[in-house]
C-alpha cells in the first residue's frame, strides 16, 4: 500500500516560519518578543543538549530567551526562589524547567510553583485539569505536536478507534484525553493500553490509528496493526552502531520498515514526532506571550 509519511521535520518547518513571521508583526506593532526562560540543574549532557536545542529554536523564530543554569547542589530554597523571582517578572512569558532534577530536589514543589499562567511545559496540575476539561491550556509538547501533526495532514479522527500504548503523564495519558475529547482532532473512540493490559495485540489490530509511546525499540510490528491504519511513533531509542559516523542510530517503538507499507499513514523515527515536541514549545511560548490560554 502506499502510504503517506507524516513529515515531521517539514512540519516543524514550517511552524517556525509561522511564528518568525508572527513574531515580526508583533514587533512590528510595537509589542515585546516574547521571552521563554529555561532552568537547568547540573551537568546531564543529554539534559544540557534538550536545554541548548530549545535556546537555539528560540533564537531562531525571534524569541528571546534566558538561561539559569545551577549546579547540582543547588538547594531547593534556592531553586523556589529563582522560580518566584521569573514567576513575578513580567518580561518573561514562559518558564520551563529541565527534568529530570537531582533527588533532593522535589520536583512536584518545583512543578506547583511555575505559575500556571507561565507553565509552556504544560506540566502544572492546574494546567493538566484545564486539558482534562478541554479549556484552553498549555498542552505539554509531545502530546501538542503528535496533534498539530494529525490537524495538518488533514487525518480524520472523528469515529474512529484510536489505540495509545503507553500512560505516561507526559505522553500516553494526555495523548488519550485529546483524541477522546470534543474537538479536532478528536472525537475519538479511545482504547488506553500499558504493561498491564491483556491481549495487546488483539486491542492493537483494532485500532484505525495507533499511538505508541511504550518506550521499547521496534515493539510494534506487522502483525499488530490493522491494514489501513494511521501509526504515530513517539518512541526514540539511540541504538550503537558502529556502521554510523555517529556511532548510532535511532529507532522508534515501531518496526517501521515491516509496519509502514500496511499503513495509509505514519510517522518515522527520526523526522517524526520528535521536531514535533521542539516546535510544541515554540507554539506555548507564543500562546503565553499573546496572552491567549490566560486572558
Ligand atoms: P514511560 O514513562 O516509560 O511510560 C511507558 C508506558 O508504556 C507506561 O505507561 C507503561 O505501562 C507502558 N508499557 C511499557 N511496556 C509495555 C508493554 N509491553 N505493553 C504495553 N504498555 C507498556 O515512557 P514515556 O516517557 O511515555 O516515553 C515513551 C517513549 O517515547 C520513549 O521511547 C521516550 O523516549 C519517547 N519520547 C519521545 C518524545 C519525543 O519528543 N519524540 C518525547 C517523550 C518521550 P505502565 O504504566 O503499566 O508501566
Amino acid at each position: 500500500m502506499a502510504y503517506t509519511l507524516i513529515d515531521g521535520n517539514k512540519t516543524a518547518k514550517e511552524i517556525k516560519l509561522e511564528i518568525a513571521d508572527k513574531v515580526a508583526s508583533i514587533i512590528a506593532d510595537g509589542g515585546k518578543r516574547p521571552h521563554l526562560a529555561a532552568m537547568l540543574v547540573g551537568e546531564d549532557g543529554a539534559s544540557r543538549t534538550y536545554v541548548n536545542a530549545k535556546v537555539k529554536d528560540c533564537e531562531e523564530v525571534g524569541f528571546t530567551s534566558t538561561l539559569v543554569r545551577f549546579g547540582a547542589d543547588v538547594t531547593e530554597e534556592e531553586l523556589l526562589a529563582k522560580v518566584e523571582e521569573i514567576n513575578n517578572d513580567p518580561a518573561i512569558d514562559g518558564l520551563i524547567v529541565q527534568l529530570p532534577l537531582p533527588n533532593h530536589i522535589d520536583v512536584v514543589k518545583v512543578t506547583n510553583r511555575i505559575r500556571p499562567e507561565k507553565d509552556v511545559d504544560g506540566f502544572h496540575p492546574v494546567n493538566v485539569g484545564r486539558l482534562a476539561l478541554n479549556w484552553p491550556t498549555y498542552i505539554s509538547a509531545t502530546p501538542n505536536g503528535v496533534m498539530e501533526l494529525l490537524a495538518r495532514y488533514q487525518i480524520e479522527t472523528a469515529g474512529k478507534h484510536c489505540v495509545v500504548i503507553g500512560r505516561s503523564h507526559i505522553v500516553g495519558s494526555p495523548m488519550s484525553i485529546l483524541m477522546a475529547r470534543n474537538g479536532q482532532p478528536g472525537n475519538a473512540t479511545v482504547t488506553l493500553t500499558h504493561s498491564r493490559t491483556q491481549n495487546l495485540k488483539d486491542i492493537t489490530r483494532m485500532a484505525d490509528i495507533l499511538i505508541v509511546a511504550l518506550g521499547k525499540p521496534e515493539f510494534v510490528t506487522a502483525d499488530m496493526v490493522k491494514e489501513g491504519a494511521v501509526v504515530i511513533d513517539v518512541g526514540i531509542h539511540r541504538i550503537d552502531d558502529a556502521s554510523k559516523k555517529s556511532g548510532f542510530r535511532l529507532l522508534g517503538d515501531v518496526k517501521f520498515d515491516e509496519v509502514a507499507p500496511k499503513t495509509t499513514a505514519i510517522t518515522p523515527v527520526p523526522g517524526g514526532v520528535g521536531p514535533m515536541t521542539r516546535a510544541a514549545l515554540l507554539m506555548n511560548t507564543l500562546l503565553a506571550a499573546e496572552k491567549k490560554v490566560y486572558k
